[in-house]
């Protein structure tokens, strides 16, 4: 008489095996996020929920910037155009460690003297923003370890830059999210090395004496493709807590994140948003 097929051993090694793979399967989904982190409003998702759904892949449709930087609008300010560090510093009104490298702006390696946040001279308030970036070829290293960087509205509201072409994350934490706390609508991120385009529409938060009046608003066009439609931003960027507004002046400079990966930036320019029975001459 044969062993009842639940206790042969090639039934208990294949059994074995599968509770292996679906505990595998659990934990890298778990992995992807948080769960000891607080909720954000609406009280749905937690701050970094790897259970949030993936925002949906869409295809940005027809590069058309991957040859050639593009050219700014006349009445923009140029923070890089391919040749030199003259309106960004370190943070501490220093030098910035941050290399040019044919035509581009490219995160120094770890330990580099004046590596960390790169932080523009000029300020803004409501302003449309144009970055263009390219995450490093060959892709390395996952979920935030690959291709992250940032780009901060008043040095402090993050658009995060992500390499999620092929990378899965939390989602409040991938490309073109509003960090902890929007994921983008869609997910329209091109390969590494492919030059990728953030178009931000910012609206500065309002204070008045010390309280918040009104939040600040971003709308962002990744690649071409509408990911966040006046969203309301909650705060600063903050990482596995709540975010908090502190009250600041009605102008604040733009910063770009050194995460440790050489993420490369072009054509980086910035439009003061005015009525244009306030803009002057
Ligand atoms: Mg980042």
């Amino acid at each position: 008489m044969s062993r009842p097929v639940f206790t042969s051993p090639r039934a208990v090694w294949l059994a074995s095996l599968l509770t292996f793979g679906v505990g595998v399967a659990a934990w890298a989904q778990q992995r992807l996020g948080y769960t000891d982190t607080p909720f954000l409003p609406g009280g749905k998702w937690r701050v970094h929920d790897g259970d949030r759904p993936q925002p949906r892949i869409v295809d940005p449709g027809t590069p058309s910037i991957q040859a050639e930087p593009g050219r700014p609008p006349s009445d923009a300010v140029v923070l890089f155009g391919g040749k030199d560090l003259s309106q960004w510093h370190d943070g501490k009104g220093g030098p910035s460690g941050w290399k040019v490298e044919d035509g581009c702006l490219v995160v120094p390696p770890a330990g580099t003297p004046g590596g960390g946040q790169i932080v523009s001279r000029p300020e803004f308030g409501d302003c449309q923003l144009h970055v263009e970036f390219a995450t490093p070829v060959p892709g390395s290293g996952s979920g935030q370890g690959r291709g992250n960087s940032g780009v901060f509205l008043f040095n402090r509201y993050e658009v995060q830059v992500l390499d999620s072409f092929d990378n899965k994350t939390y989602p409040d934490g991938q490309a073109a999210a509003i960090y902890g706390q929007y994921p983008p609508m869609v997910n329209a991120s091109r390969a590494p090395g492919q030059w990728q385009v953030y178009d931000i529409l910012f609206t500065a938060p309002v204070f008045q004496e010390g309280k918040l009046v009104s939040p600040a608003r971003a709308s962002v066009l990744h690649n071409g493709i509408a990911v966040h439609h006046a969203a309301e931003v909650l705060g600063p960027m903050a990482h596995r807590q709540l975010p908090k507004y502190t009250e600041h002046g009605p102008r604040g400079p733009i910063g770009l994140q050194d995460h440790g990966n050489p993420v490369r930036y072009r054509n980086i320019w910035v439009r003061d948003l005015k009525r244009y029975d306030q803009a002057g001459g």
